[in-house]
């Protein structure tokens, strides 16, 4: 029986006492094979959908491990800055544990179903009037000051728990050789423990190859891709609109070290790739999820070889997250009378 990931992995994830492990059962999500896209772009595409976890991110990994060590800490309250997914995960796991979470979220720029999740789990929420590297400034100063367990990226556990997706991957993976895992990036947390956990794997000799990291992020909010602070970052991808990316210096040596890149995208092109994502392949993300596969196929379209390449895309976040985006987006046909003849007629039933 699946008992979370830090049951599965405890080899790598180590805990003073099993019997206190914080868990919701995350982990163990499915591994996609992306038919439509692996045959239009002639690549071996993968999609890794972390929206399966029990908040509906992958962000779950990191705070099973993060709250199960404030717990060992003997830690009476949490606290993170966030785009929305870091809160929302906090506040259940911070409600399993029961610890007093306090989430500091940019006000408008948060997706509905997180703010919904933050709110019905208990969190304390301080919204601000500012972007989420202003939130985390206040944060960190706040945990330098009081005694409160920072739960963002930051924190080394988050990144620990986070690794075992390669784990993850690997495993699912059985035979075939990964050649690149493609991701979203904003604080640069995952691209960091998804190295980790793929060097970690290699060394104990679970696996025999490495892949390469390739890191996508938005144009308007491209802080790695540009190498520089973006003061304002803006895009339509809430989840990565993030300008000071705080794993920075790792993520740098990750890409370095796989031989992978940082590449951006523009938001016209998540925004195509999202409606693709549900309507060709019938996987549901949120707008930042769909960064690496849009990141992906617009490398082939300028020129780049991934023929034939084994790709394995994280799709980070689950797109009832953000049901707004669909809404403005796309109309919904006005309501008609419950009358056979004439749904008979609307619907084309020759086709
Ligand atoms: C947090 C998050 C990211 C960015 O991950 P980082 O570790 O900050 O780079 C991407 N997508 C979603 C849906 C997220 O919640």
């Amino acid at each position: 029986m699946w008992r979370g990931l830090i049951d599965k992995y405890l080899k790598y994830l180590p805990v003073k006492n099993i019997n206190n492990i914080v868990s919701l059962y995350e982990g163990n999500t499915p591994l996609i094979k992306a038919n439509w896209l692996s045959k239009r772009y002639n690549i071996e595409l993968y999609l890794k959908f972390e929206g399966a976890n029990p908040t509906g991110s992958f962000k779950d990994r990191g705070m099973t491990y993060a709250v199960t060590k404030a717990v060992e800490n003997k830690s009476k309250a949490i606290i993170c800055a966030s785009t929305g997914n870091t809160s929302a995960s906090a506040a259940a796991f911070g409600a399993r544990a029961g610890l007093k979470t306090i989430v500091i979220l940019p006000e408008a720029k948060i997706a509905k179903g997180k703010l919904s999740q933050a709110m019905i789990y208990g969190a304390e929420i301080i919204p601000i009037k500012d972007n989420f590297d202003r939130a985390l400034e206040i944060v960190r100063k706040l945990t330098e000051k009081y005694s409160l367990t920072l739960v963002n990226s930051l924190n080394p556990f988050r990144i620990e728990g986070q690794k075992t997706a390669a784990f993850e991957v690997a495993d699912q993976l059985g035979k075939k050789k990964l050649d690149i895992l493609a991701l979203p990036v904003g604080n640069a947390g995952n691209i960091t423990a998804y190295w980790k956990g793929f060097k970690e794997y290699n060394e104990t000799e679970m696996i025999d190859y490495l892949p390469k990291m390739y890191g996508f992020q938005a144009d308007g909010s491209a802080a790695m891709v540009q190498n520089k602070v973006i003061k304002k970052p803006e895009t339509i991808a809430t989840a990565i609109r993030i300008g000071k990316p705080v794993n920075r210096d790792k993520a740098k040596i990750a890409v370095n070290e796989s031989k992978g890149l940082f590449h951006s995208i523009s938001d016209q092109k998540i925004k195509e790739m999202h409606k693709i994502l549900a309507s060709k392949e019938g996987v549901f993300v949120e707008p930042a999820s769909t960064t690496p596969i849009a990141g992906i196929i617009n490398l082939i379209e300028n020129g780049y070889n991934l023929k034939h390449k084994k790709i394995v895309a994280v799709l980070t976040g689950n797109g009832l997250k953000d049901q707004e985006f669909v809404l403005n987006n796309y109309d919904l046909p006005v309501g008609v009378k419950g009358n056979l003849k004439h749904i008979e007629n609307l619907i084309n039933l020759m086709d």
